[in-house]
């Protein structure tokens, strides 16, 4: 169970009481929307951005529109509640919020929303510290795909995850931690839970968003601070070939933040760019 569980209403309830229904559409079909933010440092980072992508998620996905304030209430008090049970202001907390189509035999009932917080898993500072080691992984995307095939839902954090997950045992089988998911045209899109930055001759690259990658918050914060530091940014079509050249690539997320490609599809990466990604990464983040 999570270690806190707040409602739609913004209380806080006893996390050991279930309170999705077994008709719940998030459940049934995995029909509803997802956001994961870190809690850090007492705070919670990325607020803002987070919400904006629910909203928008929200449209494509064709839930009703989200009431902002009432997520932004959720997040508050489960943020409040993380803080009153870690003890400690420096303990890291994963908190997620969730919003559902609702319940198929009660269509009255509207969304089903609610928010947990978990501590950040251990794999976290391990790949912070480490790095990962990742592999290529193709898919059945086109560049294009996104926008004359709406319905796919690519871009959109939905809680149809299961293919990412099974990306992700599908890495660990291979002995590797992570993956990076290319396209049938051999660009590169984003990993299960992360987004890919390319660090090339001193520009961080990112994938073009419109080719249906998830619009990363934390991609998104980064090069924003970069560009106002005067490093040069560019989203843009990645090929998997470019990547391999790449001076070094990263995987940035909520809860990870950043972590480093030591190797890629067997391929060590010897790193030691100019530009120190994860230091920037956690300024963007206010972490
Ligand atoms: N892409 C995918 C598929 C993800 O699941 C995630 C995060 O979970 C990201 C990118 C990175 O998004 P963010 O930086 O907003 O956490």
């Amino acid at each position: 169970m999570p270690t806190v569980l707040v409602s739609a209403e913004g209380h806080l309830l006893d996390p050991a009481v279930p309170i999705v229904h077994a008709d719940d559409l998030g459940l049934v079909h995995g029909d509803g929307l997802f956001e994961t933010l870190l809690i850090r440092g007492g705070r919670v980072c990325g607020v803002d951005r987070h919400l904006a992508r629910m909203v928008a998620s929200a449209a494509v996905a064709g839930l009703p529109p989200i009431d902002v304030a009432s997520l932004g209430r959720m997040v508050d008090v489960a943020a409040r509640g993380w803080l009153s049970v870690a003890g400690d202001m420096e303990r890291e907390g994963m908190l997620r919020v969730i919003v559902t189509q609702g319940r198929e035999h009660d269509v009255h009932a509207g969304p089903t929303m609610f928010a947990t917080v978990d501590p950040v898993p251990d794999r976290v500072a391990v790949a912070r510290r480490d790095g990962v080691r990742a592999v290529t992984l193709p898919t059945a995307y086109e560049p294009g795909l996104a926008q004359r095939a709406p319905w796919l839902l690519r871009g959109v954090k939905s809680l149809s995850y299961a293919a990412n997950m099974a990306a992700l045992r599908q890495a660990r089988s291979l002995g590797v931690d992570d993956a990076i998911f290319v396209s049938a045209a051999g660009t590169v899109l984003e990993g299960p839970r992360s987004s890919v930055v390319a660090v090339l001759g001193g520009t961080l690259v990112t994938p073009r968003r419109d080719d249906g990658v998830l619009p990363g918050t934390t991609q998104d914060a980064l090069f924003e601070l970069a560009a106002s530091e005067g490093i040069t940014v560019a989203e843009r079509e990645l090929t998997a070939e470019e990547l391999v050249r790449a001076d070094e690539v990263w995987l940035v997320s909520s809860v990870t933040l950043a972590a480093r490609v030591i190797e890629l599809d067997g391929r060590p990466f010897p790193g030691g760019s100019v530009i120190d990604v994860s230091a920037l990464v956690r300024r963007s983040a206010g972490a």
